[in-house]
């Protein structure tokens, strides 16, 4: 397929902000690329499945080269060029625009096959020269590309196409064109019966490979592959817990860690996932020693909670102390003895080839009973009553806040496992939850004592579509010294490497950082996109753990409103 077909739906993509039209392009798309299921990825701005994160490894510094060299001009040129334009896709566009006509090359036709394969490459080169032969393969690329591909080529590079096209309107777009639809309905139906695969698969191409022969139901669980995981409303009361999962029910230590599923797959190989699908198998060595030790099963799935504790006092830290092992690439030996974790059992969503999706919440509980050996400060089961008598959740709730955790989750007996639904079968309770976990999109260059920082963040919660709509900006909540905590030093390091475009005192970068932002109350604001605002917002952590698609929806935030 002509790689110039793909820009095209690029281009009329950019071209709209409207939902339902969007909807309508990429149906149309995805009806020309039914034989290439794969290409699905490149309208994601990616190229492989959400399921895979390997990465491309390159940076602006990077690709800034790549379009210099591919011009035939200095990299200074680049810079400035990206200064005025604010985007190094149209740079790209720019340079090599000249360069074409320049030198009169417009042979061949890029094929899309090409592009996949040249940025696949870059995944697998390492070691010495890496950087170099990286280049080559974008550089070769730029060269065969008219100034509008490669200003797509640059863009999908660097993770961002500019097109707003999020997971909710693909999967639209995917019902559009394999079902159909007669009525609202009918769309319902099938919206969920596509959502529901994808949460199985967290692979777009074959969720769409599947629903274009009427098979979404042969999509099956595979340890080793991460999937969505079960998400958790809010109860505001024991009482209101209760009415939400029904009486009796289990309530558990609502452990204040972060969520990994531990996978052993058909070959024994054990893999860890965070709820974004990031894979931390490295990062955590000792859960994979404690999931060979002490959990029996050929193959399996199970939903935990990664509690750090303190090596010394043995007592539980806050999630925060522990959040940074997440991340970390190098000194991972270290990490383990500063940092220890203990991996907390909740659920088991497959065991030896049994998908266990529609098993009841009681038996699931009694399986890990049983296939889980537990030992202190390496694995246990989550503490859990079942009852009826609110006396006695009220007891286990103080309990399980003397024991430094966060609150208790109550859960009901006969509820199956719903990958990636926030749905009523189990609830949290937590004591003050004022806060939501949103998305920095841009940031704001500190003054007077505060210069050579951003300082200020603006914020963005998701939109029924996937979208990001803005919820206004915070500036409170971090520290000014590095040893005290999160820092604005800190938090602009990071913002500076995903970086897209400057402009004055302002910048916007890849929605990639996730925080959890306090506030006192939600007001109406007609400036920001979201048509909401926080009062006295303040940043309470990062949540390494989780991704944009995570973050706090418009709906749950209308939800908070309504309460
Ligand atoms: P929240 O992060 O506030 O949305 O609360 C839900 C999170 O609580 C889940 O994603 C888990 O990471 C965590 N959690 C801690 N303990 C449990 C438990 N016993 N059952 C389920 N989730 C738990």
């Amino acid at each position: 397929m002509d790689y110039s077909k793909i820009c095209e739906t690029y281009k009329k993509l950019e071209e709209t902000t409207k939902g339902l039209e969007k909807t309508e392009i990429l149906a149309n798309f995805l009806n020309k690329i039914r034989e290439n299921s794969e290409f699905i990825y490149l309208v994601q701005g990616k190229l492989f499945a959400d399921y895979d994160n390997r990465e491309l490894g390159i940076s602006h510094q990077l690709i800034i080269k790549a379009i210099a060299r591919a011009a035939g001009v200095g990299e200074e040129a680049v810079i400035n060029e990206f200064k005025e334009l604010g985007d190094l896709g149209k740079a790209a566009e720019v340079f090599l625009g000249k360069t074409k006509k320049q030198k009169g090359l417009f042979e061949e036709k890029l094929s899309a096959e090409k592009v996949m394969r040249n940025l696949r490459k870059l995944v697998e080169i390492e070691g010495t020269g890496a950087v170099d032969l990286k280049i080559g393969y974008v550089v070769d690329l730029l060269l065969s590309a008219t100034d509008e591909e490669a200003k797509y080529i640059v863009r999908t590079v660097l993770g961002d196409l500019k097109i707003g096209v999020g997971p909710g309107i693909l999967r639209d777009a995917i019902v559009v064109s394999c079902f159909k639809p007669k009525d609202i309905e009918d769309k319902k139906v099938c919206v969920k019966a596509v959502q529901e695969a994808y949460d199985k698969a967290t692979d777009f191409a074959e969720v769409f490979e599947r629903a274009c022969k009427d098979e979404l139901e042969k999509i099956k669980l595979i340890p080793g592959k991460p999937l969505k995981v079960m998400l958790f409303p809010k109860a505001t009361s024991i009482e209101d817990a209760f009415r939400i999962v029904g009486r009796p029910a289990a309530f558990e230590y609502k452990y204040d860690g972060f969520r990994v599923m531990v996978n052993k797959s058909q070959d024994g190989e054990i893999k860890v996932f965070t709820r974004a699908l990031e894979n931390v198998t490295r990062q955590f060595p000792e859960i994979v020693e404690i999931a060979e030790s002490n959990i029996s099963g050929n193959n399996f799935i199970l939903d935990c909670e990664a509690v750090g504790f303190d090596a010394k006092t043995n007592e539980y830290t806050d999630f925060q102390a522990v959040s940074q092992r997440i991340k970390r690439k190098y000194g991972i030996d270290e990490m383990r003895k500063s940092l220890p974790i203990e991996l907390v059992i909740f659920d088991i969503v497959y065991l030896n080839e049994n998908n266990l999706i529609k098993t009841t919440f009681l038996e699931r509980r009694k399986i890990i009973e049983k296939i889980v050996r537990e030992e202190d400060k390496k694995i246990i089961l989550a503490r859990q009553i079942i009852t009826s008598d609110e006396k006695e959740v009220e007891k286990f709730y103080k309990k399980a806040l003397d024991d430094s955790q966060e609150g208790l989750m109550g859960k009901n007996l006969d509820a199956p496992y719903k990958p990636g639904a926030r749905i009523g079968y189990a609830v949290k309770l937590k004591p003050e939850d004022n806060d939501f976990d949103l998305v920095i999109t841009g940031a704001e260059w500190g003054t007077g004592k505060r210069a050579g920082w951003l300082t200020s963040y603006d914020i963005s919660c998701r939109g029924n579509h996937g979208e990001l709509l803005g919820i206004g900006k915070v500036s409170t909540g971090l520290k000014e010294l590095r040893e005290e905590g999160l820092s604005f030093g800190e938090m602009t390091d990071k913002l500076e490497k995903i970086m897209l475009k400057s402009e004055g005192r302002h910048i916007e970068v890849k929605p990639e950082i996730v925080i959890s932002v306090q506030f006192q109350n939600i007001q109406k604001s007609p400036t920001n996109s979201s048509g909401f605002a926080l009062r006295f917002p303040r940043i309470l952590r990062l949540r390494p753990d989780r991704g944009v698609e995570d973050i706090t929806t418009i709906e749950e935030i209308e939800k908070e409103i309504t309460q």
